[in-house]
């Protein structure tokens, strides 16, 4: 590099620097400019994951799964080239097939996914390919400083502010279909560099790389029969039939005895049985999704109540069913399954969201105000939160508290549905002026 280009260098990194963060790439060594710094990518990762897991059902309420899903991960991620980051990982309870990183290291498998995998070296693989979009900060450059209010479930606005709400289209929105919202999408190249770092990262880790091998022809063969299932993977990791046979090809350049090393099936299917023990369920689970999709309210119905027969006690079964109860304007019995939901996983902020939009709809402004406090205890940052607590409170008579939370609602979230209903009631009460 010439004297002077480095000057100009330094000049431009300092200059950008100084307002947005001119960063060196762990990954590639290159400097680049960074809209967030890393104490950012942290702090995003904080307020925006946990409202991802919850839109994912929860991570599992298996302790031993989670540790084991942490285990592998975290091998991986010490020897990643940004070793020093938050990194942990657990498998959430959505049933389509997933996997996502957040910028600070908070990495997710669903359950569908860990079902369609064989062994501890595709789950390495996988895990491998999040981590590098960690390491090599593709989620900082893609992620502007997205506001939570991507994250408002619409569906619950339609209900406040139409007289006869879809009901269609807020079972379709609650029930998960909407989500992703908070993840960033990744370029080819950054999967590309993902798959090819990640395969390095695994075989450093002692893993067999045939595992990417695996990986590779699950993903292929998914968006080949099954493509409604892994729609959101391919928004947010696209995949292409390059993307693949690069993959493949890298994999053969390792020697035969590394190909040949252990790619622990046992173990893995040990760790992951009672996943593979719902898979009955969880497959109506994904069916009845796609039939809520579609509007198929009835049939989606009909599948989400075979999931429940078959896996009674599993939380997402429950909401699921609940969901399409909702979508038929079953209220009732919509809130029984909410109510069983809480019951199973009383910690899992959804079921109480839903069981308070159900409260609302029965004229019952009293019971979903205490459903949407629970979930703000559980989950706090969720304006939409903020908004049904005012709503709450003005069908309550209650317009001091109304006010307040509307006018707090509005300092994050400035459009659509909620915003115009609050800034009307704030109108008219003389709160602020027509603007
Ligand atoms: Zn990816």
């Amino acid at each position: 590099m010439n004297a002077a280009r480095y000057h100009r260098r330094q000049i431009l990194g300092l200059g950008l620097g100084a307002l947005a963060g001119c960063a060196v790439n762990p990954v590639t060594g290159e400097r680049q400019l960074m809209l967030i710094d890393r104490g950012s990518e942290i702090n995003l990762d904080r307020e925006q994951s946990p409202h991802q897991f919850s839109a994912d059902f929860g991570r599992v309420q298996e302790p031993a799964l989670n540790d084991y899903i942490n285990r592998v991960g975290m091998e991986l991620a010490r020897i990643s080239d940004r070793p020093d980051m938050p990194y942990s990982f657990r498998a959430v309870n959505a049933s389509h097939l997933n996997a996502y990183a957040f910028p600070g290291g908070s990495i997710a498998v669903t359950r569908g996914m860990l079902l369609e995998l064989d062994n501890e070296a595709e789950l390495a693989a996988l895990l491998g390919h999040e981590i590098v979009h960690v390491a090599a900060r593709h989620t900082a450059q893609r992620m502007t400083q997205q506001s939570l209010s991507s994250l408002v479930l619409t569906g619950v606005g339609q209900v406040v502010a139409r007289q006869n709400p879809d009901y269609a289209a807020l079972a379709r929105d609650l029930g998960g279909l909407a989500q992703g919202a908070l993840l960033a999408r990744y370029s080819r190249e950054d999967e590309r560099q993902s798959d090819r770092l990640g395969l390095e990262y695994m075989v450093e880790a002692g893993h067999n790389p045939e595992g990417m091998v695996g990986l590779m022809e699950i993903l292929r063969g998914q968006r080949q029969n099954q493509p409604g299932l892994v729609q959101q993977m391919f928004s947010t990791h696209p995949m292409g039939e390059q993307r693949y046979r690069t993959a493949v090809a890298a994999v053969r350049q390792y020697s035969e005895s590394v190909r040949s090393r252990a790619r622990h099936r046992e173990r893995f299917r040990e760790a992951t049985a009672s996943v593979r023990a719902l898979r009955p369920a969880i497959e109506k689970l994904q069916a009845a999704h796609a039939a809520l999709a579609a509007e198929k309210t009835g049939a989606a119905q009909t599948l989400a109540r075979e999931a429940v027969r078959r896996a009674p006690d599993d939380y997402t079964a429950q909401v699921v069913l609940g969901t399409t109860l909702l979508a038929r304007e079953q209220l009732q019995p919509a809130l029984n399954r909410f109510r069983t939901a809480m019951e199973l996983y009383p910690d899992e902020p959804r079921a109480h969201h839903l069981a308070g939009a159900t409260l609302l709809q029965m004229d019952q402004p009293g019971a979903a105000l205490e459903r949407f406090r629970r979930y703000q205890k559980l989950l706090p940052g969720n304006p939409a939160m903020t908004f049904m607590t005012g709503y709450c409170h003005e069908r309550l008579g209650n317009r001091q508290p109304a006010a307040e939370h509307y006018y707090q609602y509005l300092q994050s979230v400035q459009q659509g549905p909620q915003a115009q209903h609050a800034r009307r009631r704030l109108v008219a009460w003389g709160v602020i002026q027509q603007g």
